[in-house]
């Protein structure tokens, strides 16, 4: 420490993000949950076109791209709100809306910890039962914001939307911050309980089913009310959060529902196809509606695997710990990639 920085932040523990190597040429990058393929077409003119106009700041209201998702997810423009990747909106909700603490699985995905500890939010942390599903009652006696990553990272495992049900209308004065960054791949998006729960708030990104991790894109769907205070923390922090190429990308991604179904499904696809494979060669493969599997090698030695993996280009990622030591989580990749990846395993078994 610099002797400068604040005491307060002396444990911090930052997000360690996955590999990215300089030289990606004939790496299989299957370690992050990115999209195998590129944005699409239409998401690139638009990006060239807005570049002409970068000499402006964008747009603080995101008016366009809202207009494009309201009427994609059938809500309100004033039930959106928008964010650099859907990390920010997380990280405005850890920061605005969880004076009374923040509860979240033990197993869940790494940043809602970060985020605790930087912005000095009380955490109550929820082991997730020995199949790794989620204790829902588990949730009624802890007090504060509920962050439930559905489909759940690194498991991929979904809760149904009666489950999200359940913890919001058990304690109508708790928010649950339901992220659905994998939702496109086969869950049940709880957008549609927002009229009936003005306590849901709904966090989506355009970095897994969309193709555009690097543009940074994310957005929160919920009621009118909640929106205005998110708002009140996005505008006290950056009101040009989401630049203008990112905006533009966003909006033409969103209005190409033909290029995003055909990625989507591919994926789906490919999963299935990873999954079978996988349990050919012994593997514990837990159920995913992500597009990722966590997966147990038959000698359970994850980590080692992981490594040879890695020494032959393979890219995944595996998490130590006591119970996520055990698996890899292997992004779904283009189905090149997944037959790579499998015949490659298949040797190192
Ligand atoms: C990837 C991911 C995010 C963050 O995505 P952004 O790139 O910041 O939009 C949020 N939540 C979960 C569970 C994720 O896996």
């Amino acid at each position: 420490m610099s002797g400068f920085f604040d005491g307060r932040l002396s444990s911090l523990q930052p997000y360690t993000a996955g590999e990215r190597p300089e030289n990606m040429k004939n790496i299989i990058k299957l370690n992050t949950n990115e999209s195998p393929f590129p944005p699409s077409r239409k998401a690139i003119s638009a990006a060239k076109k807005a570049a002409k106009s970068v000499n402006l700041y964008c747009d603080p209201t995101a008016d366009k791209l809202k207009s494009a998702l309201a009427e994609d997810l059938n809500v309100n423009k004033k039930n959106i709100a928008v964010s650099n990747g859907s990390d920010e909106a997380l990280a405005f909700l850890f920061r605005g809306f969880c004076e009374k603490g923040a509860v979240y699985n033990d197993i869940t995905y790494g940043f809602y910890k970060v985020f605790a500890s930087l912005f000095g939010v009380k955490s109550t942390v929820i082991k997730l039962d020995d199949d790794f599903t989620v204790p829902i009652d588990a949730y009624d006696a802890a007090e504060g914001t509920a962050f439930i990553a559905n489909p759940n990272a690194p498991t991929g495992i979904a809760l149904p939307l009666s489950d999200i049900e359940r913890i919001a209308s058990f304690d109508e004065n708790r928010l649950v911050a339901v992220d659905e960054a994998y939702v496109d791949f086969g869950a049940e998006s709880a957008v549609g309980l927002i009229g009936k729960y003005p306590n849901i708030a709904v966090v989506r990104t355009f970095s897994k089913s969309r193709s555009l991790a690097g543009a940074r894109l994310g957005f929160i769907v919920a009621d009118e009310r909640v929106i205005a205070d998110f708002e009140r923390v996005r505008n006290s922090f950056n009101p040009y959060n989401v630049n203008s190429v990112a905006l533009a990308m966003g909006e033409a991604a969103v209005r190409d529902k033909k290029y995003f179904e055909k990625t989507r499904r591919e994926i789906i696809d490919n999963r299935a196809e990873l999954t079978g494979g996988l349990k050919n060669l012994g593997f514990d493969v837990l159920p995913s509606l992500a597009n990722f599997v966590f997966a147990s090698p038959p000698d359970k030695d994850a980590e080692g695997l992981y490594e040879r993996l890695k020494s032959r280009g393979i890219l995944v990622r595996h998490f130590r710990g006591e119970r996520t030591g055990e698996y890899l989580r292997i992004t779904v990749g283009s189905k090149r990639q997944v037959s790579a990846f499998l015949a490659a395993v298949e040797e190192l078994l």
